[in-house]
């Protein structure tokens, strides 16, 4: 256990051990959020933060219940606003591809996405092939029970 445990990985945020956790359509959003996080840092470079001088920098960018949330290590007010505004946007932007037509917060079996009327029908033909998938041993005890039916025939051959 000590052997493997690395006190950097555990300090790690979720954003430096998983990258963005949505999809490309969203990039440009992201994009617009690294934008002002940049000039925020560019503007307060020394130690002028309210946050013990710490840089500004995302802690956690994703998908929750169709929309997009990114998460800071702090957050100054008109960043603060701008990230809620930039979650209330997602909701009307295609996270798979960046449409922005016709754009529906979609259950995909429990997990919520916001989709374009194409990436939505791709997504559920990806969740029926996955069903599909997670259900193949019941197809193993039908075959079960179509190997016995002959013997019950035979039995009924030799009674007769
Ligand atoms: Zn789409």
């Amino acid at each position: 256990m000590e052997d493997n445990f690395s006190f950097d990985e555990f300090m790690k945020e979720p954003i430096e051990l998983f990258g963005y956790e949505c999809g490309d359509g969203w990039l440009p959003l992201i994009e617009e959020a690294k934008k002002l996080v940049d000039e925020w840092n560019e503007s307060h470079e020394n130690g002028l933060s309210t946050w013990g001088g710490e840089k500004l920098q995302f802690v956690q960018v994703k998908e929750k219940w169709g929309e997009l949330c990114i998460y800071l290590n702090f957050y100054p007010d008109h960043i603060f606003e701008k990230l809620l505004e930039l979650s209330e946007r997602s909701h009307h932007i295609c996270e798979e591809c960046g449409s922005t037509e016709n754009v529906k917060i979609q259950d995909t079996h429990g997990w919520f996405m916001a989709l374009c009327p194409k990436c939505r029908e791709k997504e559920m033909k990806r969740l029926e092939a996955f069903h599909h998938e997670k259900y193949e041993p019941i197809t193993t005890t039908k075959f079960e029970v179509e190997f016995e039916l002959p013997n019950i025939e035979e039995n009924k051959n030799e009674n007769n």
